[in-house]
């Protein structure tokens, strides 16, 4: 898994899984789905994670489960113990030594149970910070080296200029600190924020070494918001407006793992 890219879908429920997996599904490919604390504390954590095995064996897929960003312990251990593949133990906001130490923890825990471990150095800044705060929180060398060298997770996220949400303007992508993270060391490089980044950017990202997961979330959540939109003249048929809503879903999902497919580099 970490030597092939995949898309990771943030999603919120078992109806956005399904979407999604169907999208992999009908592009043979295998798929990351995600879930944000706030959605992996309401889920049912061990009957979820079961739905996302069976269906995709159901499917002929793989399809594997990240706890994307969480900076508690428990929840994070709870995910290893209740199926997840993947954790992102994020103590990005932290001081390095701190989320050093963090990761370090963490990464006992899961790779005891066989869990992969991802984590972030700099700070990918969210929805609704200017852009000149989303240039602070990006990774120094010093401290993307410093990280690497002390820890030993599987997945590096490194702040590079993108940001979560929508990006006001076209980010100033620091591409040099990709190329020198994967210089350092053959570990798969995380992008964070890939909604609103255009499918050239997508398609470049894709095609430099390491680069091997690209997190979609704002753009799913678009394309749910659509199908809601399409969908309310159809309220009396709730099998309807299900369907609508899947279709939209899938149809974004499905837009950008075709990116791997044609305009990958593997
Ligand atoms: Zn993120």
């Amino acid at each position: 898994m970490r030597n092939q890219q995949h898309f990771a879908f943030n999603i919120w429920d078992f109806e956005s899984a399904k979407a999604v997996m169907d999208g992999a599904a009908f592009l043979k490919q295998d798929v990351i789905l995600q879930t944000s604390a706030g959605i992996f504390r309401k889920l049912p954590a061990r009957i979820f994670s079961d739905f996302v095995k069976k269906y995709s064996e159901f499917r002929g897929i793989q399809a594997w489960l990240n706890l994307d960003h969480c900076r508690e312990k428990e929840m994070l251990f709870s995910a290893v113990d209740n199926g997840w593949d993947m954790i992102m133990a994020d103590g990005s906001s932290m001081p390095l030594d701190q989320n050093i130490a963090f990761a370090n923890e963490v990464t006992v825990y899961a790779h005891s149970h066989g869990v992969l471990v991802e984590a972030e150095v700099g700070q990918v800044r969210g929805i609704e910070d200017e852009v000149m705060v989303q240039q602070e929180g990006i990774a120094s060398r010093d401290a993307i080296e410093k990280f690497l060298i002390s820890t030993n997770v599987d997945f590096i996220a490194v702040a590079f200029g993108n940001a979560h949400g929508d990006y006001k303007v076209a980010p100033n992508l620091r591409y040099d600190l990709v190329e020198y993270t994967t210089s350092i060391i053959d570990k798969p490089f995380v992008v964070h924020g890939g909604s609103g980044l255009s499918d050239q950017v997508l398609t470049r990202l894709l095609e430099m070494k390491g680069v091997k997961k690209l997190n979609i979330s704002t753009d799913l959540k678009r394309a749910y918001k659509k199908g809601m939109e399409k969908s309310v003249h159809n309220w009396t048929q709730p099998v309807k407006v299900s369907e609508i809503i899947h279709d939209e879903i899938m149809t974004v999902a499905i837009s950008k793992m075709k990116l791997i497919t044609f305009g990958g580099s593997e």
